[in-house]
């Protein structure tokens, strides 16, 4: 069925306001529920839902074997080697300066789990070992010496 975006913002509007609830599987509309998600239909189809148990089974089955693929040393060199070239460091420099990917990783790093593992990150020794070291780094320190330079500069500047 097609709907003027009339219809669609006022179904939204319900929506948000918990009146009615839009099907995950099917898009059809139903009363709310507290926590149902699935019309009737969708719910009660014997076949619908081994479908979508086996396609959760596929999905997990792929992801563990991704995560195996990745760990084998010989993947974990040619990923790097990967990674090393310029045209692919381009594109993720291209990749990241996108405003949509920057306002997801923002968003990311709001979340509390993602605060937590960063914190118990670079808790550990190897990391706050790796992290002297780096500052050590004579280029490092001109670049920070550069930075706070032109941090003054810029607040003078402002002051007038
Ligand atoms: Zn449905």
């Amino acid at each position: 069925m097609e709907y003027t975006k009339e219809q669609i913002d006022k179904i939204y509007e319900q929506v948000l306001r918990k009146e009615i609830t839009i099907c995950e599987m099917c898009d059809e509309i139903f009363d709310y529920v507290p926590r149902k998600i699935l019309c009737d239909k969708c719910r009660v189809d014997p076949e619908y839902r081994a479908k979508e148990r086996q396609r959760d089974e596929v999905k997990k089955k792929k992801r563990e074997y991704m995560r195996e693929y990745y760990q084998r040393p010989e993947v974990k060199a040619r990923v790097s080697e990967y990674r090393q070239r310029p045209e692919v460091k381009e594109q993720q420099r291209e990749y990241r300066q996108r405003p949509e990917v920057k306002e997801r990783k923002r968003k990311y790093k709001q979340n509390p789990e993602y605060k937590a593992k960063e914190r118990e990150y670079y808790q550990r020794p190897e990391v706050k070992e790796r992290q002297r070291e780096y500052e050590q780094r004579p280029e490092v320190k001109e670049r920070r010496r550069e930075y706070s330079r032109r941090k003054r500069e810029e607040r003078k500047n402002a002051t007038g």
